[in-house]
């Protein structure tokens, strides 16, 4: 599956959430300035760190965005396509799939397409902002001309959805920083671990991906990974994944591509 010489793939992919992800978790919070803080911080602050990081290490990552924050962080956004990193639709607002009617769906898969395509990129990628499809979603995303979803967690190899030929690039709570870092003010029921338990985990998840000749799919937030601490981490992670001459670093776009 892997071009000659690798043995396995790996992808940098962000969700680049920022306010959405705290109005969608409740809309309530869209008139709390100190809950969105958290996700400004995201366009504000560690964008720009993340885009210097991997340029450093030359990668070129894949970047999923709410058309809303496109629409909200425009100039983040030219940034990250100029940069030659992968733009991906990661809906308009930030609800899943599961929670809409199939024309409310249809109207959010529309409007991200329009505003994504707006920067003058081809959109190929869906990533659900809740990892979840409805029963509609695969549907709608064929007949848009998609190529790959990035939702589930049942191989660690991409695949093609039987019923529709779409590839599914597969993710797992491991490899997401939410999963170790994400802290949530509203209940406290959360330790925000140390990088090095994380990066623990990341690199003998990445040593288990390259033997078994998987594609290994870091999903970070750019207001969770962009903290310093964190940032080391990435730093890392790059350094590390990229040291490996047998693995190769793609965007999620290309890994897709590879998929027979
Ligand atoms: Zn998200």
């Amino acid at each position: 599956m892997w071009p000659e010489g690798k043995r396995a793939a790996a992808a940098f992919t962000f969700d680049f959430d920022a306010e959405e992800v705290w109005i969608g978790e409740d809309p309530a919070n869209a008139s709390k300035p100190g809950v969105l803080s958290q996700g400004t911080y995201g366009a504000k602050v560690a964008v720009p760190l993340i885009l210097e990081a991997l340029e450093r290490f030359g990668v070129r990552a894949t970047f999923f965005v709410p058309g809303r924050v496109a629409e909200r962080h425009p100039e983040r956004v030219n940034e990250i396509v100029a940069a030659g990193h992968e733009l991906a639709h990661h809906g308009y607002t930030h609800t899943s799939p599961t929670a809409l009617a199939p024309d409310e769906e249809e109207a959010e898969l529309t409007k991200g397409l329009e505003v994504l395509r707006s920067f003058g990129t081809e959109i190929v990628g869906y990533r659900s902002p809740s990892w979840d499809f409805s029963a509609s979603t695969e549907e709608l995303l064929q007949a848009r001309g998609f190529r790959y979803s990035s939702n589930l967690m049942d191989d660690l190899r991409p695949y093609r959805h039987k019923r529709s030929g779409l590839v599914e690039i597969p993710i797992h709570w491991i490899l997401d920083d939410a999963a170790h870092f994400w802290f949530d003010g509203a209940t406290w029921t959360k330790k925000i671990s140390t990088a090095d338990e994380v990066g623990a985990i990341w690199e003998a998840e990445f040593l288990g991906y390259r033997r078994l000749g998987g594609a290994y799919v870091l999903t970070m937030h750019p207001q969770i990974m962009g903290r310093p601490y964190r940032l080391a981490l990435l730093e890392h992670m790059l350094e590390w994944v990229t040291g490996h001459d047998d693995v190769w670093v793609a965007t999620c776009a290309e890994i897709a591509e590879r998929v027979p």
